[in-house]
C-alpha cells in the first residue's frame, strides 16, 4: 500500500533532523547555547510569547438519545466530541499550542440522557495518549477514584479506547486527580494557616492576572538562617509532583520535634503554583503566552518566573539569610532525581546525592533513579545554583504513583531532608 507523507510525518522528520543537528552542535561545542533537552520540542528556549488557541468552554450533545460532554470547569481539557458508530464515541484533546512536550492533559464530564454502555476513544492532536484515565462519580475526595488500566492503546494513531457505562449522573474523567489540584483551592488554603510563622504574599501576577503566591515559613532564631526554596506546578498537568510538594510542605510546617528544630535554623520560601493560568485552562505544558516556564529562568520573559526571581533575589545581599537548597517539583514517567553534576561545587556540596542515598535506602519500593545534568539549561534549579551558589534539585514523581504513595513519599522526603540539612548545618557551625 502506498503511503503518502502527511504534514505530521514531514513535521516529525523535521523535528528529528533538528534534534540530530542540535545533538551534533551540543557535542561539538560545550559552550553552545542550550537549545533544549532531548524531550523538548525545537525552539523551547525562545520564551517570548507565542500564539495560544483558547479552549471553548461548552457542553456538547451527540446522538439520539443524547450523550453529553462538558469542559465547563477549572482544569478541563477537551476540544470536541463525536459519535463514531452505535457504541463508539471520541473525545478530541488538543494542546494550547505546538510544538509541545507530549503531556496530553485531558479532563471532562460525560453523561447520557438514557444510560448506555459505550466505548470511549481519546484522540489527540499534536500528541499521543500517555496518562491513565481516572474516573470520578463527582468532584469528590481523592479516594473516590477509579483508574482505568485496561484502555486499548492504538500505536498507529496514539489513541486509547475503553469501555464506560454512562448514566444520567455526570462522571468526570481526567488524566490526573482533579480534586485539590485547583488554583482556587490553593487561594482558599492560603487564607487558613493558623500558624503565626507562616505568611502568604502575592509576589506577582500571571499573564491572566492570577496571583503568584509565596509562602514564607520563618520562626528561625539564629543569626543567619538557611533558606529552603520550594517551587511547584510550572507544568500544569504534573499533579503528582504538586501533591508530593504539599505533603512535603505540610510535614515541614508540622509540630513534630524534628520540624520545630528544623525551623529554628531554616526558613522556607515556597512558590506552590507557578503556572495558575495553565492549570485553570488545562494546558499541557505552557503558560497563557504559550511558553514553557521552566525554560525561562535565563531570559525571564514571563511574569511568573520574574515574580519568583524578584522575590528571592534580595536574599543575595541579606546577611541574615543564606539560600541553602532549592527543590523544583515535577512529574514524569518515573520517580527520578535530576541533580546538579557531582563535579560542580555547590554550597552545601552534593546535598542531593546524599539525600538520594537516604531515599533509595529507606524507600526501595519507590525505585527512584537519578540522572545528573550540568547547569547550562535555563531551568529553575540552575537559576538557584547560579544566583546563590547552593545545591538544587529537579524532583520528579511518577505520573501514575498512587495517591497514598505520593503522600508517603512527600512526608518521608521532608523528614529525611530536614535531618540531613540539620546535620549539615551543625557540622558547618561547630
Ligand atoms: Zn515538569
Amino acid at each position: 500500500m502506498l503511503s503518502i507523507l502527511g504534514a505530521n510525518d514531514i513535521y516529525t522528520m523535521k523535528l528529528k533532523l533538528l534534534l540530530f543537528v542540535s545533538i551534533i552542535l551540543i557535542s561539538c561545542k560545550s559552550t553552545q547555547e542550550f537549545t533544549g533537552f532531548s524531550y523538548d520540542p525545537p525552539g523551547v528556549t525562545n520564551t517570548t510569547g507565542k500564539e495560544v488557541t483558547p479552549q471553548h468552554r461548552r457542553v456538547i450533545g451527540v446522538g439520539e438519545p443524547k450523550i453529553w460532554l462538558s469542559n465547563e470547569f477549572e482544569s478541563a481539557r477537551a476540544v470536541d466530541f463525536y459519535q463514531i458508530d452505535d457504541t463508539t464515541y471520541e473525545v478530541l484533546v488538543e494542546p494550547e499550542n505546538f510544538p509541545i512536550n507530549n503531556s496530553p492533559w485531558y479532563a471532562f464530564k460525560i453523561w447520557a440522557d438514557v444510560p448506555k454502555a459505550i466505548n470511549l476513544r481519546l484522540a489527540y492532536n499534536e500528541g499521543r495518549h500517555r496518562y491513565l484515565p481516572k474516573v470520578y462519580r463527582s468532584m469528590g475526595s481523592l479516594s473516590a477514584q477509579h483508574i482505568i488500566t485496561d484502555a486499548e492503546f492504538d500505536s498507529t494513531n496514539g489513541t486509547a479506547t475503553f469501555g464506560l457505562f454512562l448514566e444520567r449522573e455526570p462522571q468526570t474523567i481526567s488524566a490526573h486527580f482533579l480534586e485539590n489540584s485547583r488554583y482556587s483551592e490553593l487561594i482558599l488554603k492560603s487564607r487558613s494557616f493558623p500558624q503565626s510563622y507562616i505568611t502568604v504574599d502575592t509576589v506577582g501576577y500571571s499573564n491572566q492576572n492570577r496571583a503568584i503566591l509565596a509562602f514564607t515559613v520563618d520562626e528561625s532564631d539564629v543569626d543567619q538562617a538557611g533558606v529552603l526554596v520550594l517551587i511547584s506546578r510550572q507544568h500544569p498537568p504534573e499533579f503528582p509532583g504538586y501533591h508530593a510538594y504539599r505533603s512535603f510542605f505540610d510535614t515541614m510546617i508540622g509540630d513534630s520535634e524534628l520540624a520545630m528544630e528544623f525551623r529554628k535554623h531554616f526558613v522556607i520560601k515556597a512558590f506552590p503554583m507557578l503556572n495558575p493560568d495553565g492549570v485553570v485552562n488545562g494546558h499541557w505544558r505552557h503558560n497563557a503566552m504559550g511558553v514553557d516556564l521552566n525554560r525561562d529562568w535565563q531570559n525571564f520573559n514571563q511574569p511568573e518566573t520574574r515574580a519568583v526571581r524578584d522575590a528571592l533575589s534580595p536574599l543575595v545581599d541579606d546577611p541574615t539569610k543564606k539560600v541553602y537548597y532549592g527543590i523544583d517539583f515535577h512529574s514524569t514517567n518515573e520517580n527520578i532525581f535530576y541533580p546538579i553534576n557531582e563535579e560542580i561545587v555547590t554550597t552545601p556540596d552534593n546535598l542531593t546525592q546524599r539525600w538520594y542515598d537516604v531515599i533509595t535506602e529507606e524507600l526501595p519500593e519507590m525505585n527512584f533513579v537519578a540522572e545528573e545534568f550540568d547547569t547550562s539549561s535555563p531551568i529553575a534549579k540552575n537559576w538557584i545554583y547560579r544566583t546563590f551558589g547552593s545545591d538544587a534539585l529537579t524532583y520528579e514523581v511518577s505520573d501514575e504513583l498512587p495517591i497514598d504513595q505520593i503522600q508517603k513519599l512527600g512526608v518521608h522526603s521532608a523528614e529525611s531532608l530536614m535531618r540531613l540539612m540539620l546535620e549539615e548545618w551543625k557540622s558547618q557551625n561547630n
